[in-house]
């Protein structure tokens, strides 16, 4: 099972690529540290991601799980935190959670999305993915791409090899 990734306020960023991987990631931006330790202790899956030496001693002291991040670029990062957690990079998006919410993307049609997207980019793209907590809507665009060469570079640096 993925575990449910909590990850603090340092590590924003993070968060955004764990859910474009499909990882059940709950961000901690405006949790205190009373209450990230109330979410370790509901879930016995979660695993603390920090930059925070202190938190950090304390949930494992506390007896959870808990990684101290390296100040790194992210793919870097990633590799850091995948490889510790046996979990490999795969983007595919029927599993790809929203960046901003982490919450399930369904694929819309394009009529769907007529008022929220750029007529530009509704005649352009095909396929269309819409949040269903936030409505933020995605489509396999040209940042897309820079997603796929990210996670090409994390699979790089875990295994040494890119697969094709
Ligand atoms: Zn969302």
């Amino acid at each position: 099972m993925t575990p449910i990734i909590l990850v603090d306020g340092m590590l924003g960023k993070l968060s955004k690529w764990l859910r474009i991987l499909g990882i059940k990631t709950l961000y901690a931006g405006t949790l205190t540290d009373n209450e990230i330790e109330r979410e370790l202790e509901k879930h016995s899956q979660t695993v603390l991601l920090t930059r925070d030496r202190e938190l950090y001693r304390h949930a494992i002291s506390m007896g959870y799980s808990a990684l101290f991040v390296p100040e790194a670029p992210i793919e870097d990062q990633l590799s850091f935190v995948l490889k510790r957690l046996d979990i490999e990079p795969v983007l595919d998006m029927s599993r790809t959670l929203c960046p901003l919410c982490g919450s399930k993307l369904v694929r819309v049609s394009r009529e769907e999305v007529v008022k929220e997207v750029p007529r530009g980019v509704l005649d352009r793209y095909e396929e269309f993915y819409k949040c269903m907590n936030c409505g933020q809507v995605y489509w396999r665009g040209t940042h897309f791409y820079e997603i796929e060469k990210t996670i090409e570079k994390v699979r790089l640096i875990m295994y040494g090899k890119v697969e094709c």
